[in-house]
């Protein structure tokens, strides 16, 4: 039956590229290209916990999409209901337009997630080999092998590879069958720097071949690095969407340092301060402690103590790392009770 489907599928090009020709003919306008995943309202919970929280998303033909958010977000349940892994408790989800257990869905998806099933007492390539024969478009042994940099580990067996082969492996195994829509569940997570930009060439190579892809981190960096989209999650909510310029442009911040009169509190509560500490080492026994102000207007802040004559000493200004600034975004985000989320 697969064998049917095959010569279709290799056909496809051809009637994409008339459809795309059309969707650019100016009678046309920008039509939008059919949605790849096409996920609405999806709630997920584990008990009392809320894992994922009426999330919607519709990714569409050849976008390669981060989702960004810290540890415990939602990232993997909700990647593993899009694989059809998990069973939402409630919303809807099209890939391909149909279900994702759908077996013509299933044939064009790959998943590369953080704990393999690879069988410990196989080699790499009979592992590899394995999983080619489950598709009906398997990519050549050499050849996954080759792009998972795994050619000088083919005979070795799968339970003595190291962490970040053992992830090669997965990739391999998600490669194996040529699909058009990739899933990746923090794919860099046991890889080096070296390893990690080798294994981004790789992404940014399927991507050039038009695949679609879905990857999850909670590096800002790896989503400016390869998205063209990134969706910000945090306790299973979108709480940003957009190119990784507007996401880092929402997260940009400078820190404020100084010592005033005012407490950390009222500071939180003034517009445009996302975040307030003690600097290291300082205490909170401490009448006028140095604090560490994360803030989008620092001129603003600024202005505003000098003119109502408060206290500013010790003061420095600087640009706030990614990382942290992200960090604070999510953090803020996250408790609708934090009176830096509506202040900034
Ligand atoms: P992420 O991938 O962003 O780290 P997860 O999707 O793994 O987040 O987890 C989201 C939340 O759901 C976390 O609080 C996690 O502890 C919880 N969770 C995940 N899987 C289960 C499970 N099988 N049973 C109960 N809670 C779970």
């Amino acid at each position: 039956m697969t064998t049917t489907s095959v010569p279709s599928r290799r056909e496809t090009p051809t009637t994409t590229a008339s459809a795309t020709t059309a969707a650019a003919t100016p009678a046309e306008g920008s039509a939008p290209t059919p949605a790849v995943i096409q996920a609405a309202g999806l709630t997920k919970r584990y008990g009392d916990l809320v894992a994922v929280d009426s999330l919607s998303l519709t990714i569409g033909e050849g976008d390669i999409v981060a989702i960004l958010g810290p540890n415990g977000a939602g990232k993997s349940t909700t990647i593993e209901m899009l694989l059809g892994l998990r069973t939402p408790t409630h919303g809807s989800i099209r890939v391909f337009g149909a279900d994702p257990n759908a077996k013509a869905t299933r044939a064009r998806v790959g998943a590369m997630l953080q704990e393999s099933h690879a069988p410990e007492t196989l080699t790499v390539a009979e592992a590899v080999d394995l999983v080619r024969h489950y598709y009906p478009y398997a990519l050549g042994v050499e050849d996954i092998l080759r792009r998972a940099d795994l050619l000088e580990k083919r005979d070795n067996r799968v339970g003595q590879l190291s962490g970040g082969q053992q992830q090669r492996l997965n990739f391999a195994l998600a490669i194996a069958g040529d699909p058009d829509l990739l899933f990746l569940d923090e794919p860099t997570a046991a890889l080096d720097v070296a390893a990690r930009h080798l294994f981004w060439e790789q992404v940014r190579g399927l991507a050039a071949q038009g695949k679609t892809i879905l990857f999850s981190t909670h590096n800002l960096a790896e989503a400016d690095a390869l998205a063209d989209r990134v969706v910000v999650i945090n306790h299973g909510r979108v709480v940003a969407d957009g190119t990784p310029a507007e996401i880092k442009a929402t997260v940009a911040a400078r820190t404020v340092r100084l010592v005033t009169d005012l407490n950390a509190a009222a500071l939180a509560a003034l517009p445009g301060v996302r975040h307030v500490e003690l600097a290291a080492g300082e205490s909170r026994e401490d009448a006028h402690p140095m604090l560490v102000i994360q803030t989008s207007t620092p001129e603003a802040l600024l202005a505003r103590l000098f003119g109502a004559g408060h206290r500013v000493e010790e003061l420095t200004v600087s640009d706030t790392d990614l990382e942290t600034a992200f960090i604070h975004l999510v953090g803020a985000a996250a408790d609708p009770s934090d009176p830096t989320e509506s202040a900034s």
